[in-house]
């Protein structure tokens, strides 16, 4: 184990956010400390090849884009989790995972950008060699326990053990939740609502939805606490790629109300969720996601991965398939590309 080292001294500069974007947040959100991580608003852009194909015009939201450290949605929660880890002079941040985690993956790299220690619970087996985002985990420095079969329950759970032990010996310990989904990360996704309405305002668009890949529920709740403070703009619609809760409504719907506490509002949240498009499972891609990959791929040289994004989009073709899309509408593509270098995940792709 590395020694604990004197927090980062950084000074959470509230004033770089409003130098990368001209996007007007609502004034309870510009007072949240947030450290800029996504180097800028990510391009909203028209498939136009795929929108020939299919019929409606389709909009991606470009949250792929970036470095294989920070890119993917779980970046956006990182910039309110690390300003406030920075703020409570924290100097190790603790979350956990899959072993394939992106969120675990993005946080220990952001803990890096602020000099602090990650600390990764990572369910399964250590691998004989790190692939996918266990390399850029590896390559960040971040400790790495695995932790065996474990419930996502029970990881957030081992996630507090962990912190107690880092307290006993004298280090500051900061925790995030399974898939950066507490509160705090989820008003990154209310802020990439509001980073959407201003692009499709300058775009001169009005789509009615916009679609995503949903698990651990902070990228929807955040969307759709967004849509409300707005009163305007495309409803949200998550496509579940496999469950955390039972019942993920009523978890995506608490995580919203508790993020729109953290704003001082007590806000009417609409939650949808579609379930069906999982596949055999979380982790693991059906035909449906595989075929969904393979066609933007070739339709745009976009990729999305077999975990997540290619659930959501296999979700959105289906609707359109069955004309249930109004023209134009928006893919929120959250990343996960990183996995796409896994051996197993790769070889389910391009069989
Ligand atoms: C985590 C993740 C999601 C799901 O987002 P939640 O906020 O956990 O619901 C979607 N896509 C990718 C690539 C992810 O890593």
């Amino acid at each position: 184990m590395e020694p604990y080292r004197s927090p980062a001294t950084d000074i959470v500069d509230i004033e770089r956010q409003e130098d990368l974007s001209t996007v007007t947040y609502p004034e309870s959100l510009r007072l949240v400390a947030r450290r800029p991580l996504m180097g800028g608003p990510t391009p909203l852009q028209k498939l136009e090849r795929l929108s020939l194909e299919v019929g409606v015009e389709v909009w991606m939201k470009r949250d792929d884009m970036g470095s294989p450290t920070l890119a993917g949605n779980k970046v956006r929660k990182l910039e309110f989790i690390i300003a406030e880890a920075l703020r409570a002079g924290a100097d190790t941040l603790i979350t956990t995972g899959a072993a394939q985690s992106n969120s675990a993956r993005a946080a220990a790299a952001a803990a890096r950008t602020i000099g602090i220690r990650p600390l990764l619970l990572l369910s399964g087996e250590r691998p004989a060699e790190p692939t996918g985002n266990l390399v850029v985990d590896w390559l960040v420095g971040a400790e790495l326990r695995f932790v065996g079969d474990v419930d996502w329950g029970d990881l957030d759970h081992l996630v507090s053990e962990a912190a107690e032990e880092v307290r006993s010996q004298g280090g500051a310990p900061f925790t995030a939740p399974v898939g950066c989904s507490s509160p705090l990360g989820t008003l990154g996704f209310v802020a990439g609502y509001f980073e959407l309405l201003d692009q499709l305002d300058a775009k001169g668009l009005a789509p009615e939805r916009v679609y995503h890949a949903s698990t651990s529920g902070g990228t929807h709740a955040g969307l759709a606490l967004g849509r409300t403070l707005a009163e305007r703009g495309p409803r949200p619609k998550a496509i579940s790629a496999g469950r955390l809760s039972p019942d993920p409504v009523a978890h995506h719907l608490e995580l919203a109300q508790r993020a729109a506490a953290l704003l001082g509002l007590k806000a009417e949240v609409q939650i949808d969720v579609e379930v069906g498009h999982e596949g055999p499972g979380y982790g693991t891609p059906g035909p449906e996601c595989v075929q969904a990959i393979r066609h933007l791929a070739r339709t745009e040289a976009v990729l999305c991965d077999p975990v997540y994004s290619g659930k959501g989009l296999a979700g959105l073709l289906s609707d359109i398939e069955e004309g249930r899309v109004t023209s134009p509408v928006v893919f929120w593509h959250t990343g996960g590309w990183q996995a796409l270098f896994h051996p197993p995940l790769r070889d389910a792709l391009i069989r």
